[in-house]
């Protein structure tokens, strides 16, 4: 039997936080206004939008902000052109179910605005816990509470399986930490989507029409130093769903299999999902991948329960910290004891030292360190195994290890199509920072850091093939 007082939410009730109860205002519509999770399917914030809007007869709408420099715009052509043709496609499957969708180009502080002149009873925002993000919410939410207190505003952690403040409630120390909260509460959180709740139609002011060649010309060409769009990877849900579950080249149709055995060997990139430009856009949930993997376990248990260990523990511990640790990208938020232990070496004599042009035009001594770096320019996305590689060499051959991460994460920022992620910062201050890792035997440079070589490489994969694979990208 439901409970007397059902929520009108289908999400679950640790998923939705109050920031501002609102109340005492006229009844109105509910504005989704869309972050991260750049999809109509799976999405727990749009859910629980609907949800309200159709307990109170109102009807929906969808808001997305296009933020303005040094966040989004700090994004090149490659992710500001993925991200404006995944909104174009959505844009247009919005419109199919008649769901207006008001795209402001005038930045998050258009947000208020737009939530009085359609006299809205709700704001229901979706999470990410990137510093940007968070401010735009804070600067809305303290406008609306200012002048127009009756509208409520909601959050809701569409993005993480289990949603972050519910996985844990402080800075996790590692995966074994972390894992161990997460799979207590999993099954409570990894259930099927319920259909979107029907809503009353839209009366009020209609979104304008938008130019989306011209858009994108205009956004993409305002950056003075481009980087070319990836076309190996179309933007949207369907593309999305297409690298999940397609008949033709899904992940978990049959590529799945090797990934138990494969994942580490960047001669073999095809082991991977390919799946996290499609997760960091919000192009697919993270929980649609992770019920559809659950399903296919018997292809290849180990494989599947490796994809998962990835994709929830791994990628939710990486929105764990950048949650908690407000210093997610610097050497401030890397624990005491890395922090020592790369300070007692900083002055350490480096066999070589490069600039950050020098290592942006990928030319150091190390052909397969260059490899992985052009991988990076060329095609986008580098492989995971060698993005540890890439960023401890970056440590090895910079003066400082401050230098080193604002480097490693100005190049993944900028050439990476799933780059500026809570996964990105995280991988950066793993590999130079120890983040979530273990102290390991004291070297020079690196001191407890753990240590990764050529040799090393040499013996996991054939280093020649990768690096005639990525001169053939
Ligand atoms: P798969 O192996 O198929 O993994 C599936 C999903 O699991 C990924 O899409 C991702 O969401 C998650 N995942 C996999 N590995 C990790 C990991 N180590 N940490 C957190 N989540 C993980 N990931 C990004 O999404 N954006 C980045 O900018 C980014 N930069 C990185 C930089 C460095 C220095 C390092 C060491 C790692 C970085 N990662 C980043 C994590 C990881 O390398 C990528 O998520 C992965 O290579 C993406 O390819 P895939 O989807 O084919 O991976």
């Amino acid at each position: 039997m439901p409970p007397a007082t059902a929520s009108p939410s289908p999400a679950h009730p640790s998923r939705v936080r109050v920031i501002h109860s609102g109340g005492g205002g006229k009844p109105g519509p509910v504005v989704y206004w869309m972050l991260r999770d750049q999809r109509l399917a799976d999405n727990w914030a749009l859910l629980h939008a609907a949800g309200l809007a159709a307990a109170s007869s109102a009807p929906l709408a969808v808001a997305f902000a296009l933020f303005p420099k040094p966040f989004l715009l700090s994004a090149r052509r490659r992710q500001l052109g993925f991200l404006l043709r995944g909104l174009r496609r959505l844009a247009a499957h919005a419109a199919a179910r008649r769901l207006p969708f008001f795209l402001l180009t005038g930045g998050p502080q258009e947000i208020p605005a737009l939530v009085r002149r359609l006299g809205a009873s709700t704001l229901v925002a979706d999470f990410s816990p990137l510093r940007p993000v968070r401010e735009a919410l804070d600067a809305v939410v303290g406008e609306l509470r200012r002048d127009a207190p009756g509208v409520a505003v909601h959050q809701v952690d569409a993005h993480n399986v289990v949603p972050v403040w519910a996985a844990s409630g402080k800075v996790e120390y590692s995966a074994k930490t972390f894992r161990s909260k997460v799979s207590k509460v999993m099954d409570e959180y990894l259930v099927e989507f319920p259909q979107l709740p029907a809503v009353a139609p839209w009366d009020r002011e209609q979104p304008e029409e938008v130019d989306w060649d011209a858009l994108i010309d205009r956004v993409c060409s305002s950056e003075a130093e481009n980087v070319p769009e990836i076309d190996w990877c179309e933007p949207g849900e369907e593309a999305a769903m297409e690298a999940l579950l397609g008949s033709k080249d899904g992940f978990l149709m049959k590529r799945i299999k090797s990934y138990e055995t494969d994942r580490n060997d960047p001669t073999k990139p095809r082991a991977l999902s390919g799946l996290s430009p499609y997760l960091h856009f919000g192009n697919i949930s993270a929980q649609r991948c992770a019920l559809e993997a659950k399903k296919r376990r018997h292809l290849s248990p180990k494989s599947v329960d490796a994809f998962l260990e990835e994709l929830v523990v791994r990628r939710e511990l990486a929105d764990n910290f950048c949650y908690y640790q407000p210093q997610y990208d610097s050497m401030s938020g890397a624990w005491d004891w890395a922090r020592k232990t790369l300070m007692d070496h900083a002055a350490d004599k480096r066999e070589h030292i490069y600039t950050r042009e020098q290592l942006e035009n990928a030319k150091t001594h190390d052909l397969l360190w260059n490899a992985s770096q052009l991988e990076m320019v060329h095609h986008g996305k580098m492989h995971g195994f060698m993005r540890m590689y890439w960023a401890k060499k970056i440590l090895e051959w910079t003066s400082g290890p401050e230098e080193a991460l604002s480097i490693a994460i100005y190049l993944n920022d900028k050439y990476e199509i799933d780059g500026r992620d809570p996964s990105g910062y995280v991988g950066c201050m793993w590999s130079i920072c120890g983040l979530h890792d273990q102290g390991w035997k004291e070297r020079p440079v690196f001191g407890k850091i753990r240590y990764m070589n050529y040799a090393g490489c040499k013996r996991k994969f054939d280093v020649d093939a990768y690096i005639s694979y990525v001169k053939r990208l």
